[in-house]
């Protein structure tokens, strides 16, 4: 039987003005077709397992020509795939997404159009411009400013500059000269206002406003580069006033994000939402465990003959790790009734509440110290408690110890391995404004990556652990920062152990 093709509109590069239709589909598509201008918020959507085919160059660096990506989506479809043909902003709008479909209406192939938001409003949006406005113009007109090499431009601009509406011209800056002059020459205001926006809604976004007269200069003197859209007209002059994105805090800052990699990080998100280009760089990841035995505790159905009474969990993957366990295992939060909780901050409180849990114990700081001695000094746990603590092969010994030393009883229950994950080192990722480090296994895995000390910057003696002396690192605690320091990274510790705390503090680095 055959499949299936989505054309769908990928929006302009911001992950978050992906449409919604379109983010399930990539979530349930065999075979991803994409090209250049793809946004890589929008790449990380893409499930692992999902086939990928960039159309954007071939092994000669030229883009895929058109007729072999139409039989790309032919032949996957009739392969039986569900095909999402996936488009930088709106499929059609110079897209070619009504050529890709006249290949598959041939063939009787079923298809489907998720329209995108198209870059030719979203850039200008971004950039602080209103692509209409009441006072300014009555009509918006997209153009494509493309001409082959040599040919003359096709654009009426007598047209244009009678309709006196916003101009929008998109593959246009290497003809933004041909352009300004052609709607001077036949009668625009030299003075009209005009823009340039370079990778609109993208890290790295660049505004320009000029003269009509001027904007050649301006494409020039900043080197500015494709993709950008030149907007003329009048509704350019709100840009200084209207110019939102150019007040993120950390807009032009690119920040490393060591945590494992997850569809939706808490931390990346807040990150971009502050403008910082964040380059994903997972030092750790991890995967449960999964004993033989039901343990012991669920084998006697009489709530008080249980082996343990109080359960901690010291983060939140212990907790996912430990009830999806149960739920395999044909089990329910039920079997934890009379079971004391603890957990050591807000995300494993909030992971418990996922489960219909909420924990009886959360120490006033967020953690394994403060846990363990908040525990014991409020008498939640004492010498006839029977404590299972359902953690990670790698964790501390902050609640142990402390557990040891009141001669409380406890049994340490692995439920997720740990393991550090090579990176290509970070010299590779270009510059770096600062590190984000979520646990000590997120510096370890860092470090591991780095090679030994004269691969990296600032190292100082051969073969030792490289030192990264005055690279700024915001770390999520204590001992997350103890470990970081020993490494030389000039640190910053935030003053909770949560995301939102961490997110609070970057405004500082
Ligand atoms: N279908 C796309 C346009 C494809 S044509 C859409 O609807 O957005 C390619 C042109 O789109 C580029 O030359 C540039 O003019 C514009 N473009 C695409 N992404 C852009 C971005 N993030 N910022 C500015 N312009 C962009």
């Amino acid at each position: 039987m055959n499949g299936k093709v989505y054309l769908v509109g990928a929006g302009p590069g911001d992950g978050g003005l992906m449409t919604l239709k379109g983010k399930t589909l990539i979530s349930k598509a065999d075979v991803i077709v994409y090209d250049r201008l793809v946004g890589p918020e929008i790449m990380e959507m893409i499930p692992a397992d999902a086939e990928k085919i960039d159309v954007g160059k071939n092994a000669g660096n030229h883009p895929v020509p058109q007729h072999e990506i139409n039989q790309i989506l032919l032949d996957q479809a009739k392969a039986g795939k569900v095909v999402v043909r996936l488009k930088g902003g709106d499929p059609f709008v110079f897209g070619r997404g009504g050529e890709e479909l006249e290949l598959l209406e041939e063939n009787g192939i079923d298809f489907e159009v998720v329209p995108g938001i198209t870059s030719s409003i979203a850039a200008a949006a971004y950039g602080g411009i209103p692509v209409t406005h009441r006072d300014f113009c009555s009509s918006l007109h997209i153009i494509t400013g493309h001409a082959k090499a040599g040919a003359e431009l096709k654009i009426d601009f007598d047209a244009l500059v009678r309709l006196k509406g916003t101009l929008v011209f998109m593959m246009s800056v290497s003809t933004v000269d041909r352009i300004a002059d052609g709607l001077i020459k036949a009668g625009m205001d030299s003075e009209m206002p005009a823009a340039i926006v370079e990778r609109g809604t993208m890290p790295g976004q660049r505004t320009f406003t000029a003269p009509l007269s001027q904007i050649c200069e301006v494409v020039r003197e900043n080197n500015v580069k494709s993709p950008a859209v030149i907007l003329v007209g009048k509704v350019c002059s709100l840009s200084d006033k209207f110019d939102w994105f150019d007040k993120k805090p950390l807009l032009g800052k690119r920040v490393v994000v060591t945590q494992p990699a997850a569809r939706n990080s808490k931390l990346a998100n807040g990150l971009r939402q502050l403008g910082a280009e964040v380059i994903m760089y997972p030092c750790i990841e991890t995967t449960p465990i999964r004993p033989l035995d039901v343990p012991e505790i669920y084998e006697e159905p009489d709530t008080r003959g249980k082996a343990f009474d109080t359960f901690v969990f010291t983060s939140a993957e212990g907790v996912r790790s430990y009830c999806e366990w149960l739920l395999e295992e044909g089990l329910d939060m039920r079997a934890l009734a009379g079971i004391s909780i603890a957990c050591i901050g807000s995300a494993t409180a909030a992971a418990l509440r996922d489960y219909g849990l909420t924990a009886d114990f959360i120490p006033s700081v967020y953690s394994g110290e403060a846990l363990g001695k908040e525990m014991i000094e409020s008498g939640f746990v004492d010498k006839d408690s029977r404590v299972l603590l359902l953690r990670t092969t790698a964790a501390s010994h902050d609640v142990t110890d402390a557990l040891s030393r009141a001669y409380i009883p406890f049994t340490d229950y692995p439920v997720y391995e740990t393991h550090l994950i090579d990176q290509p080192p970070l010299e590779e990722m270009g510059p770096v404004d600062f590190l984000t480090f979520t646990s000590r296994s997120c510096v370890e895995g860092f470090i591991k990556s780095q090679g030994s000390a004269d691969a990296a910057a600032g190292s100082t003696a051969d073969g030792a652990a490289p030192r990264f002396d005055g690279v700024p690192a915001l770390c999520i605690g204590e001992r997350t920062a103890e470990a970081a320091a020993e490494h030389g990274f000039k640190i910053t510790v935030s003053d909770e152990a949560t995301i939102d705390s961490m997110l609070a503090k970057v405004i500082d680095m």
